[in-house]
């Protein structure tokens, strides 16, 4: 989850809405509005922008308003001035998200092409695959030992471990003592079942 360290608003823009009057004391050119806006940081990098705020506050009575709260009139001839001159979001304030993006897409197209690999691989065992095992949260590997034809001769670790993250440390050559043999289909059940959760190629 993205962490939202804090908001920067700051006014982006000033000015007055031209040929319009006070709907309150019926000056005209007198209605100031001012455009707040800012981004959300999310950890040092600027992220997306927030939603924009206008305020009117009208120079001579010191009344203000929401722009839906002005006339019809007044908020098209705020529109038809506000697009001759638009408050721009800098390229910047999307840093964050577009980092953020690149590095998913990038993190699911690996994922993706590791799997089509791995598909791959368990159709057609070589020497030296590792199968990372998910045995109801006891995680261990096995080891291919020799392919002949239909006949797959595995290793088989003797060690386990409960954590994801230590298959590394019991996947080292002394572990492997026991063999016993597979079939092709048997492989690809064990694939298909998610028990055999991760296949590593050398
Ligand atoms: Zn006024």
């Amino acid at each position: 989850m993205l962490i939202n360290l804090g908001r920067n608003i700051k006014i982006l823009k000033t000015g007055i809405i031209e040929n319009a009057s006070c709907p309150n004391c019926n000056k005209i050119n007198t209605l100031n509005f001012s455009i707040y806006g800012g981004y959300i940081n999310v950890i040092i990098i600027p992220s997306a922008p927030i939603k924009r705020t206008i305020l009117v506050e009208c120079s001579n009575c010191k009344k203000t308003y929401k722009l839906k709260e002005l006339t019809p009139e007044i908020n098209t001839n705020f529109k038809e001035q506000y697009k001759k001159n638009p408050v721009k979001n800098p390229l910047w304030q999307y840093t964050g998200s577009i980092i953020l993006a690149v590095t998913l897409s990038f993190a699911i197209y690996t994922g993706i092409q590791m799997k089509k690999a791995e598909k791959q691989y368990i159709i057609n065992p070589l020497i030296g695959d590792i199968y990372r095992v998910n045995n109801d949260g006891h995680y261990s590997t096995l080891k291919v030992k020799k392919v002949s034809n239909d006949t797959i001769s595995i290793y088989i670790n003797d060690m386990e471990t409960n954590t994801y993250s230590g298959i590394d440390e019991i996947n080292i050559d002394k572990n492997y003592n026991k063999t016993q043999f597979f079939t092709k289909q048997n492989l690809r059940d064990l694939y298909t079942k998610n028990i055999i959760y991760q296949i590593d190629r050398r």
